[in-house]
C-alpha cells in the first residue's frame, strides 16, 4: 500500500513537473512517534502516530487498533489521509496511528487503559489546532469517549475539538456514522452522470460488509436503476442475480457476525475471493487495501471500480485496467464522506454548535459533487491517464500551492 501511494504521488508529481528534491518532501513524514503502552497486568504493547503533511491544516486520521499495525502501515494510511484531505479542499492534513493490539484479547477495562495511556504517551503532539485523530479500524466513538476525556484531564481544553467520531452526547457528529458508505454513492453516481449512464440498469457488488460496505449498499440500493446483488465478508460472498435486500444483510451480520451460513431462496455461497470474478458492472471495494492485485486482476469483470477501501487496488492493477478501459473512482475522493463530516465535526465542536443531520448530508453532499467535478476535469488534462491520477495531480497541486 505504501509502495502504491509513493508511485501514485511520484507519478503524479513528475507530471507537474516537479524536481527530485519537492517530491522528496512530499514523500516524506513530518513526524513518526513509536512508544510502549505498558498496562497495569504487564503487558505491553507498540504504539504509533504518524503526521505526514500539516501544510493545508492540523494532522487528520483515525487510529487503529489491530495486530498488523506497524510504523509502514501507518506511513501509507498517514500518506493517503494528506492527500485525501487535499484532494477534496478540505483545511486539514493526514496522519495516522494505532497499536499492535487484537481488541478481542481483552477486557473492556484494560480497551479503556490502552486507550487512555495511548493519550498519555501521544497527548503533547494532538490537539484541536495540532493533530485530530478520529476511529478508525476496531475502534469507535467509545474509544475516543474515553481518549477525549483523558486528553481533556491532562490539557484542560473542554472543546472536544481534539478528536472525532466521538458519540454524539459528547459532541459526535450526525450522519457519520454513514458519511463514507454515502459518499461513496453521491460520487459514483455523479461520476456516472459525467459518463453519460445515469439512466442505464447497473448492477453492484460489495467486497466488505462492515460500516462503509453496509451504508453504501443501504444507501445505493434506494437508487432506481441500481441493483445490490453481491456482498462478501472475509468468510464468503453471497449473491444472488435476483437482488439482495442491502438492510436484511446487515441486520444478518450483525446478529450472526459472519456470511458463511446465511440462507435465502435464490441466494449463492460463494468463497470470499469470488466476489472479484463476478459479472457486474460496478464492484466496491470496502475492505482491505491490497484486495486487487496483480494476482486477481484478470478475473475482474466490471467497467467501475469504487475504492472505498484505502489503496485497495495496486499499481499494477491500476495501470492494467487502465489499458482495459475501466474505471477506477480513486480512495482519496471516493472514500472521502468520512473525513468530511469528521471535518465538520470539528467545526461543530470548535463554534460551539450542533447541526441537523439534514444540514451535514448537505454539506457532504456538496463537497463531494466539488470534488468529482473536479476529478473528471482534470482527467480530461492533456497527458492526464486516469482518474487515480487526476485525483492526485488535484491533491499535489493544493499541497504545492504557495498559498
Ligand atoms: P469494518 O471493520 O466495519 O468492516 C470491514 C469489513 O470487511 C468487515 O465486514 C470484514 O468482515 C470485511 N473483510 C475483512 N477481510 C475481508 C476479505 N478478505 N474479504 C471481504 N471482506 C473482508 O471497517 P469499515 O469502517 O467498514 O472500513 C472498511 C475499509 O474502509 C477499511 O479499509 C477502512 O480503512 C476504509 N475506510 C473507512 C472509513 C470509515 O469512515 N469507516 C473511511 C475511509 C476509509
Amino acid at each position: 500500500m505504501l509502495k502504491t501511494a509513493q508511485q501514485l504521488i511520484t507519478q503524479a508529481a513528475q507530471k507537474l513537473g516537479l524536481d527530485k528534491s519537492s517530491i522528496d518532501a512530499l514523500l516524506a513524514t513530518d513526524a513518526e512517534h513509536k512508544f510502549e503502552i505498558k498496562l497495569d497486568s504487564g503487558k505491553k504493547l507498540h504504539a504509533y502516530r504518524v503526521q505526514h503533511n500539516n501544510k493545508l491544516g492540523p494532522y487528520k486520521g483515525g487510529i487503529r487498533f489491530h495486530p498488523d499495525v506497524d510504523l509502514d502501515e501507518a506511513r501509507a494510511l498517514a500518506t493517503l489521509m494528506s492527500l485525501k484531505t487535499a484532494a477534496v479542499g478540505l483545511p486539514l492534513g493526514g496522519g495516522k496511528g494505532g497499536i499492535a493490539v487484537n481488541p478481542n484479547d481483552f477486557t473492556e477495562k484494560e480497551l479503556e487503559e490502552i486507550s487512555r495511556k495511548y493519550v498519555q504517551g501521544l497527548h503533547k503532539f494532538i490537539g484541536p489546532d495540532k493533530d485530530v485523530p478520529a476511529p478508525d479500524v476496531n475502534t469507535n466513538s467509545t474509544i475516543i469517549d474515553w481518549m477525549v476525556d483523558e486528553y481533556q484531564n491532562i490539557t484542560g481544553d473542554t472543546s472536544r475539538a481534539s478528536f472525532t467520531g466521538k458519540s454524539i452526547k459528547n459532541g459526535g457528529s450526525l450522519g457519520r456514522d454513514a458519511a463514507t458508505g454515502r459518499g461513496g454513492v453521491i460520487a459514483l453516481s455523479e461520476l456516472l452522470e459525467y459518463d453519460g449512464l445515469s439512466d442505464r440498469m447497473l448492477n453492484f457488488a460489495v467486497q466488505g460488509y462492515g460500516n462503509v460496505g453496509s451504508f453504501f449498499a443501504v444507501i445505493a440500493e434506494k437508487y432506481p436503476n441500481w441493483k445490490f446483488v453481491a456482498a462478501s465478508d472475509s468468510t464468503s460472498t453471497i449473491y444472488s442475480k435476483n437482488g439482495l435486500n442491502a438492510n436484511d444483510l446487515a441486520k444478518f451480520k450483525d446478529s450472526h457476525g459472519r456470511f458463511s451460513n446465511y440462507k435465502a431462496p435464490g441466494v449463492e455461497i460463494l468463497s470470499s475471493e469470488d466476489i472479484i470474478g463476478l459479472d457486474v458492472d460496478v464492484l466496491v471495494l470496502a475492505a482491505l487495501g491490497d484486495a486487487v492485485t496483480e494476482e486477481n486482476m484478470l478475473k475482474v469483470k466490471a467497467n467501475y471500480i469504487i475504492e472505498l477501501a484505502n489503496g485497495p487496488v495496486d499499481k499494477v492493477a491500476i495501470d492494467f485496467f487502465t489499458k482495459n478501459k475501466v474505471s477506477i473512482l480513486p480512495g482519496i475522493i471516493a472514500n472521502a464522506g468520512g473525513v468530511i463530516v469528521s471535518y465538520l465535526e470539528w467545526l461543530q465542536n470548535k463554534n460551539n454548535e450542533h447541526w441537523s443531520e439534514e444540514e451535514v448530508n448537505i454539506q457532504l453532499t456538496d463537497y463531494m459533487k466539488r470534488a468529482v467535478s473536479n476529478l473528471v476535469k482534470v482527467s480530461k488534462e492533456p497527458g492526464v491517464i486516469n482518474l487515480p491520477e487526476a485525483a492526485f495531480i488535484i491533491a499535489i497541486r493544493r499541497l504545492t500551492s504557495k498559498n
